[in-house]
């Protein structure tokens, strides 16, 4: 099974894979650094990307 979380963020193309959330959830938070600095990854936030997590 692979897991799929397109970047929230308007404008941005950018998509985390990986075999679990947590492998997910790290890329995203390393995309997030990356792209967007501006984007605070409060809990609410982090909930937010979970639930957009998709199976592939
Ligand atoms: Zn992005």
């Amino acid at each position: 099974m692979s897991l799929e979380l397109d970047c929230p963020v308007d404008g941005c193309t950018g998509v985390c894979t990986g075999e679990s959330e947590s492998e997910v959830m790290e890329q995203a938070e390393a995309h997030v650094n990356d792209a967007h600095p501006d984007l605070e990854l409060d809990e609410e936030t982090v909930e937010g990307l979970k639930a957009s997590i998709e199976s592939v």
